[in-house]
């Protein structure tokens, strides 16, 4: 497949790049913007170990920390959501990571036709 219309040399060969790029995307699931804290926190009973005790920390707690509308909202997951969040999280640096990459052969191609 080309989307020129006159054939350049060497344009084929960026093209094979971009498509296996866009493969790459296709096999990318949800993408999702935040990230994923865990913490151990004190709580406020009244002679709890927590309060002197580091290892008597609760948890761990995770959150999901994102920006909605400019405000950073956060909400409290279990571990396995949170497990399934990061990856997602993971995807969507990926996802982007893939799209800098197809920008930058497109600009090759560019480079390639303006002579
Ligand atoms: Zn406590």
């Amino acid at each position: 497949m080309t989307d020129v219309s006159d054939p350049v040399p060497g344009l084929d060969e960026y093209l094979r790049q971009f498509e296996a790029y866009r493969n790459e995307l296709d096999q990318i699931g949800f993408i999702l913007t935040g990230s994923i804290t865990k913490r151990f926190m004190r709580c406020g009973t009244v002679g709890c170990r927590c309060q002197t005790d580091p290892k008597a920390l609760h948890g761990p707690y995770y959150e999901w920390t994102r920006k909605v509308r400019g405000k950073t909202v956060s909400v409290r997951l279990k571990k396995k959501e949170a497990e399934q969040l990061m990856k997602w999280i993971e995807n969507k640096r990926r996802f982007y990571e893939i799209i800098s990459k197809m920008e930058k052969i497109t600009l090759e191609a560019v480079n390639l036709i303006r002579v």
